[in-house]
């Protein structure tokens, strides 16, 4: 068996034209704020991708670049002017943060309404509580977005999640328990993996481990969601060993081109409904 290959690049280009044409029919102007701190080389690459990406359908996207010695006062008057700006739709804050810097107290004082990663405790919560006027975080909703496209309904699969953060496995796992999966969620001290992973009819990996999952994990026929992005010899590799699982897997996403363009599509599009919910309430 040859799995058929989810194309998130493709999925992604046709989600970014249709908020090209939406944004370009409306009379208003989304704007994205992005704050940066210090000069982590990944951060200014996904900065980048984003401020490109906003730029080309029309979105407005503003970059606070700030030292890697700002201090929490500064971040927290930059986002409360943000927060009081009517221009600004969308705040995220780039991730990781310098070490003196907390992330919980941060991202807490994006006001939830702006808050366009979902990453506050206030839009987790309210995905958690399958609360419809929940942020969704970009990377889960990028790869609920590609399983819809390629299987339809996901009632009554049994997804194996490997990864545990706020910012991808748990809210995908809110995400999928609230599309009638049934949900199991693994992590660093989960016994015995393998085992666990080939009961899985999805299998979703995020765990940052370069190839981890290989061709004997993988139930024949499931669909493996490859989150990883891992740089080996400067090139791009997934968590899941691409080449080997592809021959027993049904769906399978590449690394780059799967979840990766998905995700900034779904950012763009956080922020285009942000806009217009705040339009439609001003
Ligand atoms: P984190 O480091 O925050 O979390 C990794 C998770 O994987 C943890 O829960 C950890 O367990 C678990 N884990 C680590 N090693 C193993 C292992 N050997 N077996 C089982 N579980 C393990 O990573 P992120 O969630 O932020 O990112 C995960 C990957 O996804 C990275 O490669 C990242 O670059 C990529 N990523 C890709 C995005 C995209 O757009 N495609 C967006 C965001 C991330 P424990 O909790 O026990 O430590």
């Amino acid at each position: 068996m040859t799995a058929v290959i989810i194309d998130g690049k493709q999925q992604a280009a046709q989600i970014r034209e249709l908020l090209a044409a939406e944004i370009s029919a409306s009379r208003i102007k989304p704007v994205l704020a992005v704050i940066q701190v210090g000069d982590n080389p990944a951060s200014q690459v996904y900065v980048r991708n984003k401020h490109k990406a906003a730029t080309e359908i029309g979105m407005d996207c503003r970059v606070f670049h700030l030292p890697e010695t700002a201090d929490e006062v500064m971040l927290s008057e930059l986002i409360a002017n943000l927060n009081n700006d009517c221009d600004v739709n969308g705040i995220i804050v780039q991730l990781p943060l310098p070490k003196h810097l907390n992330e919980l107290r941060i991202l807490s004082q994006i006001a939830y309404y702006k808050d366009v990663d979902g990453f506050s405790p206030y839009n987790a919560g309210l995905l958690q509580m399958n609360n419809s006027d929940a942020v969704v975080a970009a990377t889960p909703q990028g790869v609920v977005e590609l399983l819809n496209a390629s299987l339809g309904s996901l009632t009554g699969k049994h997804v194996v999640i490997i990864g545990r953060s706020n910012i991808v496995g748990r809210p995908l796992a809110d995400l999928l328990l609230n599309q009638n999966c049934t949900v199991t969620v693994a992590h660093s001290k989960t016994v015995n993996l393998p085992e666990l992973a080939r009961q899985a009819d999805i299998l979703v990996v995020a765990c940052g481990c370069p190839r981890l999952v290989r061709q004997d994990w993988v139930k024949p026929g499931a669909a493996v969601i490859d989150v990883g992005i891992n740089r080996e010899d400067g090139k791009l590799v997934g968590d899941v060993d691409f080449e080997a699982v592809k021959n027993v897997a049904g769906f399978i996403t590449p690394v780059p081109g799967g979840v990766g363009p998905m995700t900034v599509a779904m950012l763009l599009k956080n922020t285009w409904q942000a806009c217009l919910k705040q339009h439609s309430q001003s």
